[in-house]
């Protein structure tokens, strides 16, 4: 039993005890451990959950793990990442505080299939925030913002062949405390927004959004959920420029929404323009 609970409060459960009398159950840990977010979860997509502590990269362990054959519906947990990452090779500031997931996800479509899984992604997040208590908007392709500021960042990553799809992890980072200093300028957090929930109950909430949002996608397509989309669209009627990986430009001009494709949808000098994928800034 001392070993036990031992292993409980480094795990960060608060315990008492007493000489000759035992131990009593005093708190949970306010972070996302597999075993506090595993019962708060709705969904049975779920099937294995792992880590809950600090690491690199929950990406990085998740891709780790699909290589090894992990089943769709593993997700790896993070308090806090020493080495988080995002689209481009930026950086994900990701302190204690926050909340840091990546899931393995095995769709059966075809790589060309896969433009609106960031959305998709993005959509599950959002939804998630929202039965939080806080009012998200969605920026193209997968930021999710609270009041214009950055609240989730989502990376996806995958692997795949000509026509199949080996594995996708998708990995979200949530600012719920809000981050010190000037350590991410544009960001928000939950709690900044007035949501008060715990961070295992984040994580339940944002597995339980992505699930469900995958779900219906894998069902129906992304048509059914573009709606619901561009309710949350954070660009719609903004002047922009979208840019590729290099940095070049790709278009520039007007949002006049999203496609039934998930595609990025521009009024143009030179005419209307949709955008596969690319990387977008407001102009002035
Ligand atoms: P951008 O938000 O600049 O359009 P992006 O969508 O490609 O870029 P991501 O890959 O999702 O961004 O995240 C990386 C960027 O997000 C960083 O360059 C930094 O500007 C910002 N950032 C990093 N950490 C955080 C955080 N914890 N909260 C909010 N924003 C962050």
């Amino acid at each position: 039993v001392g070993k036990h609970v031992r292993a409980l409060r480094d795990a960060g459960y608060s315990i008492e005890s007493a000489a000759g009398s035992g131990y009593r159950f005093v708190s949970a840990p306010d972070a996302p451990v597999p075993a506090e977010v595993s019962r708060l979860l709705r969904t049975d997509f779920w099937v294995r959950l792992e880590g809950g502590g600090v690491t690199d990269s929950t990406n990085d362990d998740a891709r780790r793990l699909a290589e090894a054959g992990a089943a769709e519906g593993t997700a790896v947990l993070a308090s806090a990442q020493r080495r988080g990452r995002g689209r481009l090779g930026r950086s994900w500031t990701s302190p204690e505080g926050g909340v840091y997931l990546s899931a393995v996800l095995r769709p059966a479509l075809r790589p060309a299939d896969l433009g609106p899984l960031p959305l998709v992604i993005a959509l599950g997040v959002a939804r998630a925030i929202k039965a939080l208590g806080a009012s998200p908007q969605l920026k193209w392709p997968n930021d999710v913002l609270i009041d214009g500021r950055k609240v989730a960042g989502i990376l996806l990553e995958l692997s795949a062949e000509a026509d199949a799809v080996r594995w996708v992890v998708a990995g979200v980072g949530v600012n719920v405390d809000a981050l010190e200093g000037d350590a991410a300028p544009s960001a928000t957090s939950l709690r900044e927004a007035g949501a008060q929930a715990g961070r295992a109950q984040v994580a339940a909430s944002v597995l339980d959004g992505i699930a469900e949002a995958y779900r219906e996608y894998l069902g129906g397509g992304f048509g059914p959920l573009a709606d619901e989309w561009r309710a949350r669209d954070a660009l719609a009627g903004r002047e922009v420029e979208v840019r590729d990986l290099a940095g070049d430009l790709i278009a520039s001009g007007r949002v006049t929404g999203i496609g039934p494709d998930g595609r990025l949808l521009l009024e143009t000098r030179d005419g209307p323009v949709s955008v596969p994928t690319g990387d977008v800034t407001l102009r002035r």
